[in-house]
């Protein structure tokens, strides 16, 4: 079987449009890497049966596939409005309340009821996605009086923002805590965090999992203001980011959208996470078999900004075709990649714990990537025990495959955020015997020729990953596999 032509990740999230064991099955062959399961939507049982079929359809297909539980958050709304909807005109008052009362065109209840705590005349309140915008006069009590800036239509449920604000609460809720724990009963491999603000969310999530004797892939989804301040502790604490661009985009100015998310994606890159960019990347394709213009090319400058994976929403969960979005991101990707000019090198910032695993990997990186430059190779294998040593050499964005070679199942599986990463399972050591035997097996099963680099562990039986050697093996001359043809300079290190 022949390799993937892209190296970007698909990440798909499933829904009604998706949810069909076929249909599945039909995503994963047409490159779903990542399924998302929202749970600002559906039930816990409904969720449950989506991973079984999930695991059916990766079994059937034979691809691998990652699950992400996308965890709600701190979400705010507001409460029920009837009749609906109303229409709020520029100059009208309108008033948010704690109350809990049914809503019409003068005033409406929220699910924030800290709302009146946290907001001072001149601040701007957003709702249903900024189509209407409210600014603070006055706060009474419970109620936020409010005057229309911009008008619109509102119905009940519609999400209410307040950029820029502090809402002084954990990003990690209680509803969070729940859905967590259904999640990782059921098995998913990752999580990712809605509105988180600052490293102490990521932790908050890392602390419950870990209550539960799991250690989850955790993504901090970048969708408020102040996550966007924080970003650098963020980054630290977080496996990965999401640029939210839905929430994001109320809560930063709409115009400065495009030079933020290249700021992320830079970012996170620097420090090796991977990013993936979300939400309307083919949003016509809700009803449309093609794309506008403009969706194809967000998605190829997403890719030429350098993400690791870019994500359906609406489009593969409700939308009338799930397959052909994921094939239409598929081949956009295809072509950017292999027409984008190469990507610069950035080196890793130093880091500041000396001996520490995720300092060696990243030294490890550095020279596999210089090593990549002096011989182009078809291919780089990669033993790596949590997926941070292949993290580090995809971070580069080199131009072969990473094959990472994985002792755990679910380390395979969270490598399939990562760019051009392609993990694999094995069993043993990767001596320079084995390591080649399998890098020509492999190479063969996938059609690659020319020459390959394999990462090699070194003599150390009791501590394999201790001073790595880069050796590079030409696939089209018949030497046995203990006699590989040319060796580099070694790198020690304890790989991760
Ligand atoms: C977003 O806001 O862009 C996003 C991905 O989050 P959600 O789909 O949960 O609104």
């Amino acid at each position: 079987m022949k390799l993937s032509p892209r190296k970007t990740k698909i990440v798909a999230t499933i829904g009604p449009a998706s949810e069909s064991p076929a249909m599945l099955e039909r995503l994963l062959r047409a490159g779903m890497d990542v399924a998302r399961l929202n749970f600002s939507h559906g039930d816990f049982d409904g969720h449950a049966e989506h991973i079984r079929r999930l695991r059916a359809a990766a079994q059937a297909t034979g691809c691998r596939v990652a699950i992400l539980a996308d965890l709600p958050g701190p979400k705010m709304r507001l409460g029920k409005i009837e009749p609906e909807p109303i229409l709020l005109a520029a100059g009208d008052s309108f008033v948010l309340t704690r109350e809990p009362l049914v809503g019409d065109a003068r005033r409406a209840s929220t699910s924030f009821p800290r709302l009146p705590e946290v907001v001072k005349p001149g601040d701007r309140v957003s709702l249903n996605d900024g189509i209407v915008l409210l600014e603070v006069e006055r706060v009474v009590g419970g109620e936020v009086s409010c005057r229309v800036v911009v008008g619109g239509e509102l119905r009940s449920k519609k999400g209410l923002n307040l950029p820029g604000i502090d809402l002084g609460i954990s990003a990690f809720t209680e509803r969070d805590r729940e859905c967590l724990e259904h999640a990782l009963r059921c098995g998913v491999d990752a999580v990712s965090q809605s509105f988180v603000e600052s490293a102490a969310d990521i932790e908050a999530v890392r602390a419950a999992a870990a209550a539960l004797g799991a250690q989850p892939f955790v993504i901090a989804k970048i969708e408020r203001a102040g996550a966007v301040r924080n970003i650098a502790e963020i980054l630290r604490a977080a496996d990965g980011i999401m640029v939210a661009r839905g929430d994001l985009g109320v809560e930063v100015p709409i115009e400065e959208m495009a030079i933020l998310q290249k700021r992320l994606i830079a970012q996170a890159l620097e420090l090796g996470k991977p990013v993936i960019t979300a939400t309307q990347m083919l949003e016509s394709m809700t009803a449309s078999r093609l794309p506008t213009r403009a969706e194809a090319t967000d998605v190829a400058n997403a890719i030429l900004d350098g993400t690791d994976a870019i994500m359906l929403s609406a489009e593969s969960a409700m939308g009338r075709f799930p397959e052909e979005a994921v094939a239409m991101l598929a081949r956009i990707a295809a072509y950017t990649e292999a027409h984008r000019p190469m990507v610069p090198r950035r080196e890793a910032p130093p880091m500041d714990a000396p001996g520490t695993p995720a300092r060696a990997a990243q030294a490890i990186g550095s020279v596999v990537e210089q090593a990549l430059r002096t011989v182009p190779c078809s291919a780089v294998f990669v033993p790596t025990r949590t997926g941070a040593t292949a993290r580090s050499i995809a971070r580069y964005r080199v131009a072969p495959w990473i094959v990472a070679l994985c002792r755990e199942q679910g380390i395979a599986r969270n490598l399939q955020f990562s760019y051009g990463v392609l993990p694999i399972e094995v069993e043993g050591r990767s001596d320079t015997t084995s390591a080649s035997a399998r890098a020509r097996s492999f190479c063969r099963e996938h059609g690659l020729a020319g020459e390959v680099a394999m990462l090699v562990d070194g003599p150390s039986p009791s501590d394999p990953s201790a001073n790595h050697r880069i050796e590079f093996l030409r696939l089209d001359q018949t030497t046995s596999p203990g006699s590989v043809p040319s060796v580099s300079a070694s790198k020690p290190g304890t790989a991760p």
